[in-house]
């Protein structure tokens, strides 16, 4: 039975899935490149669970023991020796990915599961780098992850059934419902929301609507929570291309082509809220006037 687990990755989704296994008794290993960035991840899980703590839906002693299941290392040969699963949720850079796996496969035990949280790069590409390719399997959880109830799980070309079999039953553990799909690029969830969102940079591109009212249209007409722009501002607006520039050049179809106006965006740094910008500003300048705003009503 898998009882610990690693997580590569800090970030965004990284500390979420960290989170989730915790809370659920898991042991997490959180691997990141500097203690800074780990630190960063562990502040943020914890502010979600106050956030929780807040509205009792966990008590003072869950957020102890969750926080008390993580530890960090910026060793990944340290931090993945002993662990029967690990979910690499890494930037989403193909090359880095490659990198991560090759090590994985020297570091990890012979019957360790290898998963990836990719949005969108082959599973099977991945799996190819490693001596265990009948091991590596897609993990794909959705952001928030501790709100979020879906788990993509994909199957590459080699990745056995028992494999699968292990991951969705600790997808369920996890509260989360598993669903099995087959590995071309973009698998399901993004092949379907990368367009979407891409065809909203595009209206606002060609200057068919503002932001604001391409997101209204959307939220108030298609009864979306959120509208298509800030979703993208949400996910990342880097994360965005990355994952389009997956399926353009795996299915060499134009209609994947991201728009200019978003590759713009990403040179310029502008990622979203990661960066303070995106389609919306969210910068702390604007958060203060947020908060004068609401003190003025
Ligand atoms: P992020 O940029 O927030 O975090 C990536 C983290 O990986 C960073 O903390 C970075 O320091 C770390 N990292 C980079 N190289 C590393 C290495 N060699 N070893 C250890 N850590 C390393 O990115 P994210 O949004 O959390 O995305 C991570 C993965 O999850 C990507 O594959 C992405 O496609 C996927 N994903 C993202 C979302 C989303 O909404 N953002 C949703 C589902 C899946």
């Amino acid at each position: 039975m898998i009882t610990t687990i690693a997580v590569i990755g800090a970030g965004t989704m990284g500390n979420g899935i960290a989170h989730v296994f915790a809370q659920n008794g898991y042991k997490v290993h959180l691997i990141d490149i500097s203690q800074e960035v780990l630190d960063k991840g562990v502040l943020t899980i914890s502010k979600n669970l106050d956030r929780m703590l807040l509205k009792n839906v966990i008590t003072k002693n869950i957020k102890t023991a969750t926080l008390g299941n993580i530890s960090g290392f910026t060793s990944l040969q340290d931090g993945v020796k002993e662990v029967g699963l690990v979910i690499e949720a890494a930037s989403e850079n193909v090359e880095l990915k490659l990198e991560i796996f090759k090590e994985l496969d020297v570091h990890c035990r012979e019957n360790t599961i290898l998963a990836t949280n990719t949005s969108s790069i082959s599973i099977t590409q991945i799996a190819a780098v490693t001596k265990r390719p009948d091991k590596v399997i897609g993990m794909h959880f959705m952001n928030p992850v501790p709100i979020m109830k879906l788990v993509e799980i994909i199957r590459g070309y080699s990745t056995c059934d028992s494999v699968t079999k292990t991951v969705m039953e600790i997808s369920e553990k996890l509260g989360k419902t598993a669903t099995e799909v087959n590995d071309y690029p973009g698998f399901v969830a993004n092949r379907i929301l990368m367009p979407m969102i891409n065809e909203a940079i595009e209206t606002l591109y060609n200057n068919v609507a503002g932001v604001t009212e391409i997101d209204t249209v959307m939220k108030l007409g298609m009864a979306h929570p959120m509208g298509p722009l800030q979703l993208a501002d949400f996910i990342g607006l880097d994360v965005c291309l990355s994952i389009l520039n997956v399926m353009y050049s795996g299915f060499k179809n134009p209609k994947y082509a991201p728009c200019p106006l978003l590759v713009n965006m990403v040179m310029a740094g502008k990622t979203g809220i990661k960066s303070g910008e995106g389609f919306y500003d969210y910068s702390e300048s604007r958060k203060a006037e947020k908060v004068a705003k609401q003190f003025a009503q």
